[in-house]
């Protein structure tokens, strides 16, 4: 449950998940919903590689994943881990080889599924090689890949096929005393992907990693997760989550903690309520936010911060908010601090005030918290 218990209609009821570890990261019981992104550069090529998940960390990921398509992948894994300041995923699909190179090369978790790598022997080494070297497993069901034979029992990808295929390959690992796993059932449908986890959650009580595969561009595929997720959030199910986009990774992360935001499941950074602007502004609302989004960027304390146009809606927001700044007329607006109107500023010196005003709002915070520990 969230802390808004004083406010019962914002409360969410989180699924009971048992907790793993993914590197140091955990994932599941009461542990914050972690944040994922993937990289989409060479893995061989280290340095690319290693620069986009040195940005996605400082964009507030807590676990990136790194596709593993062949020898060459496997051996740069081995520097990539060594550099990376979060726990890497390694990507496996069918070759069991490159699961226990990964491994060997420190990825903290495997995405890889038990029932597609080959026969039981196989299957035993993959796991072994995870146990040994505490590397966690992520199942990854996804509806365009599903097994032949659950496809010829349902006829086309469906919930009920996609729970199927999860409950097999967690057989597969627990029937080797394999318990460090979490589960995912995409799809890129969002009703099929919705009701697959819903049924997942009721089946296990593994982590869930939730995620719509293959979303779409940066406006069309931020929606479609938002609507996803945010629903499969909403009612407690989820333990860690991905953004797919085809976009930038650090796109992927600001998504996801949005989110994550939205619904006070996760906070980090300033969240701005600004008006959408009309005649009445009385100040250049758009360009002032844009702006504020670039310079805030640094800022990782919870906080909030209200840009509104006009008196309409600003006193009240402000209300609710760390700093405010509401338009008025003759040039300047009226900056309010911790809910309180508090003094004016001139429209011109307005951003430089504000960014102060939240930089000194955060190093108290900063404080406030540090003294508490
Ligand atoms: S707060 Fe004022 S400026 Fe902003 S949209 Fe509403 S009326 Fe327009």
């Amino acid at each position: 449950m969230s802390l808004n218990h004083v406010r019962p209609w914002r409360d969410i009821y989180r699924r009971k998940s048992r907790q793993i570890m993914v590197g140091n990261v955990p994932v599941g019981g009461d542990a914050p919903i972690a944040v994922q992104t993937m990289t989409n550069t060479l893995t061989t090529d280290v340095a690319a590689t290693v620069a986009q998940v040195q940005a996605a960390a400082e964009a507030g990921a807590d676990i990136v994943r790194v596709s593993v398509p062949d020898e060459a992948s496997s051996k740069a894994l081995k520097e990539i881990v060594r550099e990376s300041p979060l726990p890497i995923v390694a990507d496996i699909h069918f070759h069991y080889r490159r699961g226990i190179e990964a491994a060997e090369a420190g990825a903290a978790c495997l995405r890889i599924n038990p029932g597609n790598i080959g026969d039981e022997a196989r299957v035993k080494e993959v796991i072994k090689a995870a146990r040994d070297h505490n590397c966690s497993i992520r199942i990854g069901v996804n509806a365009g890949s599903l097994e032949k034979h659950l496809l010829e029992k349902y006829g086309e990808p469906c919930p009920e096929a996609m729970v199927e295929s999860g409950l097999e390959h967690i057989r597969i690992l627990q029937d080797n005393d394999f318990h460090e796993f979490k589960i995912s059932v995409k799809a890129s449908d969002v009703f099929l992907s919705a009701a697959a986890y819903q049924g997942i959650a009721e089946a296990t009580d593994a982590p869930i990693h939730l995620g719509i595969t293959e979303a779409g561009g940066l406006v069309s595929g931020t929606i479609k997760s938002a609507i996803g997720l945010g629903n499969l959030l909403w009612m407690g199910i989820g333990d860690t989550i991905r953004v797919s986009l085809s976009a930038d990774p650090v796109e992927e992360v600001k998504v996801g903690f949005e989110i994550l935001k939205s619904l006070g499941l996760r906070h980090r950074g300033v969240n701005i309520i600004s008006c959408p602007s009309c005649a009445r502004q009385g100040f250049d609302v758009i360009k002032t936010v844009e702006t504020l989004e670039r310079r805030l960027e640094h800022i990782k304390t919870p906080m909030s911060l209200s840009i509104i146009g006009c008196v309409v809606n600003g006193p009240g927001e402000a209300l609710m908010t760390d700093v405010g700044f509401t338009g008025g007329g003759a040039g300047s607006g009226m900056v309010y601090l911790a809910g309180k109107a508090s003094h004016k500023m001139s429209n011109e010196q307005m951003i430089d005030h504000i960014v102060e005003q939240v930089e000194r709002k955060a190093a108290e915070l900063d404080a406030a918290a540090e003294a508490a520990e």
